[in-house]
């Protein structure tokens, strides 16, 4: 069969690889220079540091056979992700930990005293929160709350955290211990020469054909057997019905001789500070040497018609369209929506894996039963 697939990022590749492998043909096209989607990494002329270009990604998952998926077309080096945040002129451990709250509230408790003292500052009223902010209230209190999230999250979502959903904030645990690792997963680690050389390791098979700078019309998908579209799903109907709602990003780069912050990425809690971050990109890759440094401080603001989308905001007004827009999508006959824009969710790379695997052997079983997917 002869499948196109629209946008060369994770979930295309994975997908095009699993169907090239069945022996169909496949070609991908993506409308920008390079494929990786926005985990594309570079690097820095200057510098000569990896350069992750759209923000940073860290690779993580509890999922073995992504995993082993991905260590298959590259080398995978260690990597914990630590991240810290400055409020209040100080320097805080993230996510919350023991640490962060002896810190805090300047007490040197022990984990069972910590938690005891942290469920006098929560808000127990609250019984099943709901909004982020009910979240944090709940589970922090209200003085690490506005402290750590009130301002980033302001920042970051360009809206009060009592409009945004609690799942956010549940992507970020409280510990009580030391552990200032990010991620829970079982796995994390990052590629050795980046993502884009992950990814063009992945399409590298003899049944795909990857088109660069094509922008994609509805009508080049009549010539193929099936189309798989990772591109922002309003897009795709030409935003016949409105525009669903993303945040965009803006990287404001510089350099440094030598080291500039000490860790690869350093939060900034406060809302009079405009950015929310500043990643330091060599951190990234520790097992590289660089005496010049790159960092780019990241600025988070609503995504306008010729931005970049990023992050899908998700809040009542958008899952309304959202909804429609699946409506419509369901109706188109051999297209598949895929990925984070083809599906407008908060994707994580694991999860956008696991998600293109499934869908490959779905639709191979399709086919093998004679279904239209
Ligand atoms: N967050 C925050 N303060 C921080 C870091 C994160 O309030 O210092 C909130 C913010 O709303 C963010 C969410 O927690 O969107 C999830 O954080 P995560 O680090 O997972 O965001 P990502 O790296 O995906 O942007």
């Amino acid at each position: 069969m002869k499948i196109l697939l629209v946008g060369a990022g994770l979930s295309n590749a994975v997908i095009g690889r699993e169907l090239a492998s069945a022996g169909h043909s496949i070609v991908i096209v993506d409308s920008r220079s390079h494929i990786a989607g926005n985990c594309h990494t570079e690097r820095d002329r200057e510098t000569g540091v990896l350069v992750h270009v759209y923000g940073p990604h860290i690779f993580h998952t509890d999922d073995k056979e992504v995993w082993e998926y991905v260590n298959r077309y590259s080398a995978f080096k260690p990597y914990t992700n630590r991240v810290k945040t400055t409020v209040k002129e100080q320097v805080f451990s993230l996510p919350v930990n023991l640490h962060t709250i002896n810190q805090f509230f300047e007490k040197v408790m022990r984990p069972d005293e910590a938690r005891v003292f942290l469920e006098s500052k929560a808000d127990t009223s609250i019984e099943e929160p709901k909004t982020f902010e009910e979240q944090a209230l709940r589970f922090v209190g209200r003085e690490l709350y506005e402290a750590f999230f009130k301002g980033y999250t302001q920042k970051q979502w360009g809206c009060h955290p009592n409009e945004l959903p609690a799942s956010i904030l549940k992507r970020l645990p409280v510990r009580f211990n030391y552990d200032d690792n990010y991620f829970f997963h079982r796995y994390q680690g990052m590629p050795e020469h980046g993502y884009t050389k992950l990814v063009e390791k992945i399409l590298d098979h003899p049944n795909i054909e990857v088109i660069l700078n094509k922008k994609f019309e509805r009508g080049d998908g009549a010539e193929f057997d099936h189309v798989f579209y990772s591109g922002p799903l309003d897009g795709y109907f030409n935003y016949e019905l409105g525009r669903l709602g993303y945040r965009t990003l803006d990287f404001e780069r510089f350099t440094f001789d030598g080291d500039y912050q000490g860790c690869a990425v350093m939060n900034y809690g406060e809302e009079s500070v405009p950015f929310t971050r500043i990643t330091e990109h060599k951190h990234f890759a520790p097992w590289e040497e660089h005496d010049k440094s790159v960092c780019y401080r990241e600025y988070s603001r609503a995504c306008g018609k010729d931005d970049i989308p990023y992050y899908p905001i998700r809040l009542v007004k958008e899952k309304e369209l959202l909804a429609k827009y699946v409506e419509l999508a369901k109706n188109q006959q051999k297209v598949t929506f895929v990925g984070r824009l083809g599906t407008y969710r908060y994707l994580d790379m694991d999860v956008t894996i696991r998600e293109a695997l499934d869908t490959a052997r779905e639709f191979l079983l399709c086919m093998k039963n004679g279904r239209q997917m």
